[in-house]
């Protein structure tokens, strides 16, 4: 969220930009996650729906410009997504799903056991029924993220400070002033609050602004050659994301256990036996790198203004920080230059 906003500011020419990060740019939850765009899968009643979706469809054209401004692909695939359903309730609710967004114009499609192995193959045969819905895409966010921080690192009057804890917000009378760092202040007219899972930690910050708490999530990427899955694969709880050149990124947990950063037995247990039960075929593969990070949660994510002037968001994204990750650098510029 900082390198979007750090990005956003400088396109509208919002004067020096200093982004502050304890380790470096992208340590954390971004370059963690699998990287699915997933507006359709994961828009919970209207007003987010849109939203998802304005971030959906310009992503192919930010992925553009990074690479464009730094030579690096992000990894932006629109390979859909499939919802599957084991049984008939499962099947019930995600039909009401695409049906619903069928009818508001959108790209959604039912389709029986065989209509879905037509668009994934290597699906389990256990599945009954399930809802394609075809622009759904990813980014690999690791590349996302170097390509953010590169992209920045380039423009003029931007400059990343990695290794710079902030130990506090710089609160005087009533307003922000900037922050206290290990060695001395930074005082800056505006300043931008997008610590992830750590943002209700930071001294100084409103007791009035909702509280952000970690979700820890782990993944475990597998290796299947030659590559089969193609399709982005939703199941109960469970997921499977095809790079498509034979990695293939499996999730997830959604765990409240604070900052306890671990892969755990039982986190990789369930996660393959979901993965397994929806694409089979992943028994066969090698299994590479494990990793957990955590979702920076809150009831919704908070974007703009605060109750402190002087301060902004950029927080609380929570399983959907990628795919809103420029929309939020826009939203929170607009809200600092227009206050
Ligand atoms: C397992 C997993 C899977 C996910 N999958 C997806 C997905 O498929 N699609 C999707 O859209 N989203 C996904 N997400 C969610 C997404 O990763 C997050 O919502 C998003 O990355 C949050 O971005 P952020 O910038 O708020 O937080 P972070 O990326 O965590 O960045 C916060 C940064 O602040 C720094 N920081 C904290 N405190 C301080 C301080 N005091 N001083 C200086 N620096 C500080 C940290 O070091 C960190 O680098 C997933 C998350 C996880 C964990």
């Amino acid at each position: 969220m900082g390198c979007a906003a750090a990005l956003a500011l400088s396109d509208r020419d919002a004067g020096e930009i200093v982004l502050l990060e304890r380790a470096v740019p992208g340590a954390e939850a971004s370059s963690a996650a699998a990287g699915i765009l997933g507006a359709q899968l994961e828009a919970r009643g209207p007003a987010e729906a849109a939203l998802f979706r304005r971030a959906r469809d310009g992503y192919r054209a930010w992925a553009e410009q990074l690479r464009a401004e730094t030579g690096i692909d992000v990894g932006y695939k629109n390979c859909g997504a499939l919802q599957v359903a084991f049984d008939e309730r499962g099947a019930g609710e995600i039909r009401e799903r695409a049906l619903g967004q069928a009818r508001e114009g959108l790209s959604a499609e039912v389709l029986d056991e065989r209509g879905a192995r037509r668009v994934e193959p290597a699906l389990s045969d256990r599945v009954i029924a399930a809802a394609y819905f075809p622009d759904e895409a990813q980014v690999e966010p690791p590349v996302l993220l170097r390509a953010l921080v590169a992209a920045i690192a380039r423009r003029p009057r931007v400059s990343v400070r990695s290794g710079v804890t902030v130990r506090g917000l710089l609160v005087e009378g009533d307003r922000c002033a900037g922050v206290r760092l290990e060695q001395g202040e930074l005082r800056a007219d505006a300043t931008i609050l997008a610590a992830g899972s750590w943002s209700s930690l930071v001294p100084g910050v409103p007791a009035s602004m909702p509280e952000v708490k970690p979700i820890r999530g782990q993944l475990v990427q597998l290796d299947e050659r030659p590559p089969r899955v193609r399709t982005i694969v939703f199941g109960d709880h469970g997921y499977v994301v095809p790079r498509g050149d034979g990695r293939v990124v499996c999730g997830s947990t959604m765990e409240d256990v604070g900052f306890r950063r671990e892969v755990t037995a039982a986190g990789l247990a369930s996660i393959l036996a979901k993965a397994l039960a929806l694409v089979p075929s992943l028994g066969e593969a090698q299994v590479g790198p494990a990793w957990s990070s955590f979702r920076p949660a809150a009831d919704a994510p908070l974007v703009g203004a605060s109750p402190l002037a002087g301060l902004f968001l950029a927080t609380g994204h929570h399983r959907n920080g990628i795919l809103l990750a420029r929309e939020t650098g826009e939203r929170v510029a607009d809200a600092l230059l227009h206050s």
